[in-house]
């Protein structure tokens, strides 16, 4: 099904925006509102992005849900009433459906179209998208907006498709409920989306089994319902909460501390320990100690006070034992935040195997067996992670200049500029992609889609035809993120290196630099008016 050609330049829309998640929305809004035309391709059949796709029982934000939602529209702020400090899935999902329908924008979505190629025509500086429903479109400009957590990976375990009961991934979790009521539940994973599922279908399962390679340190969500008096609290108080926002290095509310770990006595941080403990999701990254990522006594001992809270939590000292991370420290890794997820394991339907002590030998009909046995299950639950950041990207069949295959020129890793576009993709965009991730997504994900929107109504307003960033530039926002990722907590066995993925390269996904090094470079293409970028 193709759109009919609408001017003299060959082009069927100016934009083809690809993904309906946050970002992808955010990019469709701005192009609409300068006056382009514009095409959203989204795979699923329905919007919300991560939000569509990851519909497992439990699934939550742990990002404040009014910090996460768009600022751009008072109107839109205050025409949407959050119920939970941190909201789940259906309440998130009904929020982006929400936005959608308030900007008139579902006509301009295309559903079930997943996108398989997007080729660069250099003589017409034009993009033909194709998707696997037929849809083939040439636009002027491609924004990408597949985000990074959009590919499901399954562990390389033999047998896998043998299993014969129900099995989902978590990011690929079917619009009808799954039934746990007195099944065998395995779940497989226990990082943000496994400890979110556990907790959540206890109640149903007849038994759980929790398949767990390595430890995450989790810690209390804290999350509470928000009041009427607090929403109106959030609507008086808007324009301060988006200025707030818009300053912060992270996009959160929660503000830096100055004080230092040792500053205070060893009753003093066992009190602000507890107080961390009690806090709201990332203020426990955000305002704790500010020496906590570069000092590593402060973070070994906010470390041991997390495993006592484990010891305590959990009846068995055994099961206690192996819930605690012994290979990374504070921030080592994503933590997830959890609510009733160390208490699980005091049910006595609950049971830990521990990969490294009995890992996987295959999946049969029946169950998964393990070096220690065969366990047969209902369900299979698999909560084993992504293909962060380029997994989407390079798998679209993107072809820039003369061919220019996207997964080649990242063969060692992504080579970008400031997250969003690549040396030989020109008028091809991917804002929330890799080297753009530094804290609440969708902060910096729209400082990324203004500069886009400004920069392609730059380009048409002044007659030109291709945008596409110098190959020097680009080296300049990639020397930042090698230098900078030495500094970043994030450690090489985290998957924000890619190695969660055997073969992929190890190399640093997210800009350590945060959103100042992003406006910094943004700030100097502006003051250039783009030189040395426009054609
Ligand atoms: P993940 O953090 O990558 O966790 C995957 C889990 O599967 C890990 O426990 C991992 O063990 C295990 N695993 C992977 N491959 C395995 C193998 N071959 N054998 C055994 N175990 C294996 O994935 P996720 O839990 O889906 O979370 C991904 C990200 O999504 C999060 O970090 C977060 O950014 C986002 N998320 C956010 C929320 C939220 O609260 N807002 C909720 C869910 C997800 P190892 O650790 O040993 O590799």
């Amino acid at each position: 099904m193709a759109v009919p050609p609408r001017d003299m330049d060959g082009t069927d829309v100016d934009l083809v925006v690809i993904g309906a998640g946050v970002t992808g929305i955010h990019q469709l809004k701005r192009a609409l509102d300068a006056g382009f035309s514009a095409l959203l391709l989204e795979a699923g059949s329905g919007v919300g992005g991560v939000w569509h796709w990851n519909r497992y029982p439990g699934a939550r934000l742990d990002s404040e849900s009014y910090t996460y939602g768009y600022l751009f529209s008072k109107e839109l702020f205050e025409g949407w009433e959050w119920r939970e400090r941190f909201a789940g899935q259906p309440e998130n999902e009904r929020y982006f459906n929400y936005v959608v329908d308030t900007l008139g924008l579902r006509e301009h979505i295309r559903f079930g179209a997943r996108v398989n190629s997007a080729r660069y025509d250099e003589t017409s500086a034009t993009w033909l998208v194709r998707a696997g429903d037929g849809t083939e479109v040439r636009a002027r400009f491609v924004v990408a907006a597949t985000g990074v957590l959009s590919v499901p990976v399954f562990p390389d375990v033999p047998g896998r498709e043998d299993f014969a009961g129900v099995a989902h991934h978590t990011g690929l979790w079917p619009d009808a409920p799954v039934g746990f009521a007195g099944k065998r539940v395995a779940v497989v994973g226990t990082g943000s989306s496994g400890v979110q599922v556990i907790p959540a279908i206890l109640a149903d399962v007849a038994s759980l089994t929790v398949y767990q390679r390595s430890p995450n340190w989790c810690t209390p969500l804290n999350n509470e319902p928000i009041t009427p008096a607090r929403q109106a609290q959030l609507v008086a108080g808007f324009e301060e909460l988006r200025e707030t926002l818009h300053e912060s290095a992270s996009g959160f509310l929660h503000q830096p501390r100055d004080r230092t770990a040792f500053q205070d006595s060893k009753d003093g941080r066992r009190a602000f320990h507890e107080r961390m403990w009690r806090s709201p999701g990332f203020a426990k990254v955000i305002s704790h100690y500010a020496d906590m990522f570069t000092n590593k006594a402060a973070n070994d001992d906010w470390c041991d006070f997390m495993a006592l809270k484990i010891r305590d939590l959990v009846d068995d000292p055994a099961t206690a034992e192996r819930l605690i991370p012994t290979d990374h420290g504070w921030a080592g890794k994503r933590p997830p935040f959890v609510t009733g997820y160390f208490e699980a394991y005091n049910d006595p339907k609950v049971s830990l195997v521990d990969l490294r002590e009995n890992p996987f030998v295959r999946v049969t009909e029946s169950g998964i067996e393990t070096a220690d046995g065969l366990r047969e299950f209902d369900v299979v639950v698999w909560a084993s992670g992504f293909d962060f950041g380029t997994g989407a990207l390079n798998r679209m069949g993107v072809r820039g200049r003369g061919g220019l295959a996207l997964e080649e020129y990242w063969a060692d890793g992504p080579r970008t500029f400031m997250g969003l576009m690549s040396h030989g993709f020109p008028n091809f965009f991917f804002p929330g992609g890799p080297h753009g991730a530094a804290g609440n997504n969708p902060r910096y994900a729209e400082d990324q889609v203004d500069f886009i929107a400004d920069a392609i109504a730059y380009a048409r307003d002044h007659g030109h035809r291709a945008i596409e960033v110098p190959a020097d530039t680009e080296a300049g926002w990639n020397g930042m993120v090698a230098e900078l990722a030495a500094y970043s907590p994030f450690g090489e066995h985290s998957y924000f290196f890619g190695s969660n993925i055997s073969g992929k390269p190890r190399s640093f996904l997210l800009n350590p630099g945060g959103r100042p090094k992003l406006r910094e470079f943004m700030g100097e293409v502006l003051q250039s008016k783009y030189s040395r970028f426009l054609s």
